[in-house]
């Protein structure tokens, strides 16, 4: 894997204990960065994932809440305010899908979608480029999806909220340009997580066909593009997205 620096960086990773989260949460600290990892609600995932590090776990942090939940998520960075100056900074990745055909799709798994992706970014981008502009410097990198450009049969909800991510994402860069702060997107195509792995044999097959490299990713092939985007090396790049789909 490439290398980068991030010792003295502070990096908050949302529902960065399981799948893709967990593989950016395990490159920032391996490159030396004092890691907050949030998750939901799934304590034995988090609790197997803190252990797992074990040797670099004492610059890992983790805490629990919903991102899609404004006041949990102003709790959190008051509470954070008191062990971290600063925060360099935020990967977007928690993110669920409910998915259903429109005529069907419940209420519930329409907010919910809403809520945790699109809500959620926004949540966790304020607070964090309040902290940013006062330090004049910041990386936020948001987890978009190829859903969100093509769309998906079955994922107008979550299809929505990654479209969402993007332009949200570019207005945030323009935003905070002045301040050396970037933001962008990192649009991961199949990668082999929980997330897919609850799909039937044929669904998973048919997707693995459409995928030009032939096989689906893995959560190291996203994070090694994360680290990248978060790096001070890519001062150039804002408001754009980085597509680590195996060329769908
Ligand atoms: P997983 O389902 O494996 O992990 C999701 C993580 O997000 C968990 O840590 C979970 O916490 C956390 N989370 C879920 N809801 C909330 C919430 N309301 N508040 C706080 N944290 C929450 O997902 P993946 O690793 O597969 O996906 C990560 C991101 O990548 C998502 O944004 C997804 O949309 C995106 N993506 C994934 C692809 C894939 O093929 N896997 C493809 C394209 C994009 P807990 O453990 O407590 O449940």
């Amino acid at each position: 894997m490439v290398s980068y620096d991030f010792t003295g960086q502070t990096a908050i990773v949302t529902g960065g204990t399981r799948g893709i989260g967990a593989a950016i949460s395990t490159a920032f600290l391996k490159s030396g960065a004092q890691v907050i990892a949030t998750y939901a609600g799934n304590r034995q995932a988090a609790e197997s994932f803190a252990l797992a590090c074990g040797g670099i776990s004492d610059r890992l942090t983790l805490h629990c809440f919903d991102v899609g939940n404004y006041s949990e998520v102003e709790a959190f960075y008051r509470q954070i305010d008191e062990s971290v100056k600063t925060v360099e900074i935020l990967v977007n990745n928690a993110g669920i899908r409910r998915d259903s055909i429109v005529g069907m799709m419940a209420k519930d798994d329409w907010q919910r979608v809403i809520d945790t992706n699109l809500t959620g970014t926004y949540n966790m981008s304020k607070f964090a480029v309040q902290k940013m502009m006062q330090a004049r410097y910041g990386r936020i990198v948001s987890i978009t999806s190829p859903s969100g450009r093509m769309g998906f049969e079955g994922q107008a909800n979550y299809a929505a909220t990654k479209a969402g991510i993007v332009a949200f994402t570019k207005s945030l860069s323009r935003e905070v340009a002045k301040r050396r702060i970037t933001a962008n997107c990192i649009s991961p195509g199949f990668i082999e997580t929980e997330f897919i792995t609850g799909l039937p044999a044929e669904q998973l097959d048919a997707y693995r066909g459409t995928v030009p490299l032939k096989r689906f990713g893995t959560p190291d092939e996203v994070a090694v593009s994360v680290l990248f985007l978060a790096s001070r090396e890519a001062a150039y790049v804002t408001g754009a997205t980085l597509e680590v789909t195996g060329g769908l």
